[in-house]
């Protein structure tokens, strides 16, 4: 269980995440969305170790990870997708799902056994069971963000966090990915989504947590949030499509 607690970033004399709390439930999807420059992007990568919180507390299971490096957080137990895919383009497909898979550099050398079965195993999950052996320059971009995922779950996750998860996507590949989303909730791990498409999150999300200029204005069931007032109109014009 994911609890964020009194979150607050300051870039300089902008305040970009106000005094936020929220938690994150195991077996649920919570949708995050807001504006441009809401503070979206910044709440997502403070819990990823990205980017340092000014102060508040982000505690994983009681513990604090707040400020903690990347590295140590994934170990903690969060799986992160980026915006923006970044696969090793000398390793085929399995063998950048394996990076997910040992993040430390002397098991890399060595793979300890079943790892190799345990990266096919979570392609297959993920729908890459045919482009195993391919150079990710190669793959379509959807197969591309497949890889991401396989990446993120590869060390069995309690949280996930996917930024944008449906940004670059056609319509039937929007569903594709909205049924593995909503297969990982159901084995258990807690799932935090940010993407520009609100319809796409609501449709998905359990919970959904709207953000105005890095404060919380609604939170709640996604029908319930789409309905609320002060959503309704921050949101109208607001940069956001809906
Ligand atoms: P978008 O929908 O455009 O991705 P967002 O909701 O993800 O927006 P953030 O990227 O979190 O918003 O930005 C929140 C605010 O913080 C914005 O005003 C942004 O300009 C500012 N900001 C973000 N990162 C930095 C930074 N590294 N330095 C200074 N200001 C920043
Ligand atoms: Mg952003």
């Amino acid at each position: 269980r994911l609890v964020v607690s009194q979150l607050h970033k300051r870039f300089g004399g902008l305040i970009a995440v106000k005094s936020l709390d929220f938690a994150l439930h195991p077996g649920e999807i919570l949708g995050l969305i807001g504006p441009n420059g809401s503070g979206k992007s910044t709440v997502m990568q403070m819990i990823m170790g990205v980017v340092k919180p000014t102060s508040g507390k982000i505690l994983l299971d009681g513990t604090d990870i707040a400020g903690k490096p990347i590295f140590e957080i994934a170990r903690a137990g969060v799986g992160i997708v980026f915006q923006h895919s970044r696969p090793l383009r000398l390793q085929t497909v399995l063998e950048n799902i394996l990076l997910g898979l040992l993040p430390d550099r002397i098991d890399r050398l060595r793979p300890p056994s079943g790892a190799v079965d345990r990266a096919r195993a979570i392609a297959a999950e993920c729908g890459l069971a045919a482009v195993l052996d391919r150079m990710p320059a190669t793959l379509p971009f959807a197969d591309l963000r497949r890889m991401e995922l396989a990446k993120a779950i590869a060390r069995d996750p309690q949280v996930v966090l996917i930024d944008e998860p449906f940004a670059g996507l056609t319509r039937g590949e929007v569903d594709d990915f909205a049924a593995l989303i909503t297969r990982f909730r159901d084995q258990g791990r807690a799932v935090m989504l940010v993407d520009h498409n609100v319809k796409s999150i609501a449709a998905l999300a359990d919970r959904v947590l709207a953000l105005y200029l890095g404060e919380k204005i609604a939170e709640g069931g996604p029908a319930a949030v789409m309905r609320d007032e002060t959503v309704r109109r921050v949101y109208l014009g607001g940069g956001i499509e809906t």
